[in-house]
């Protein structure tokens, strides 16, 4: 049976590393598109307390990805910005 992570606020089992548990919190986030480089600071993520490893959810994934297409769009070569809500 397929599980699928609908929730990165709970606490779960590292799925990088299976060893330690996941608990919410942020993550920096880099996105290569094209010649773009975008980091993204602050984006809610469910992080391995063992590995240090990091996770997005479905909706942070589709936000930074459509983050990633903005700064594609802006041109610019290497952006930091916060993820924001
Ligand atoms: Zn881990």
């Amino acid at each position: 049976m397929e599980r699928r992570r609908k929730d990165p606020e709970e606490a779960l089992k590292c799925v990088i590393c299976k060893h330690g548990e996941t608990a919410p919190g942020e993550a920096t986030v880099p996105v290569r598109r094209g010649s773009c480089t975008l980091v993204i600071e602050g984006v809610p993520a469910g992080v391995g307390d063992n590995c240090g490893e990091y996770y997005l959810g479905e909706a942070a994934a589709q936000r930074v990805a459509r983050m990633a297409d903005e700064a594609e769009r802006s041109g610019t070569e290497v952006l930091v910005r916060r993820y924001a809500a």
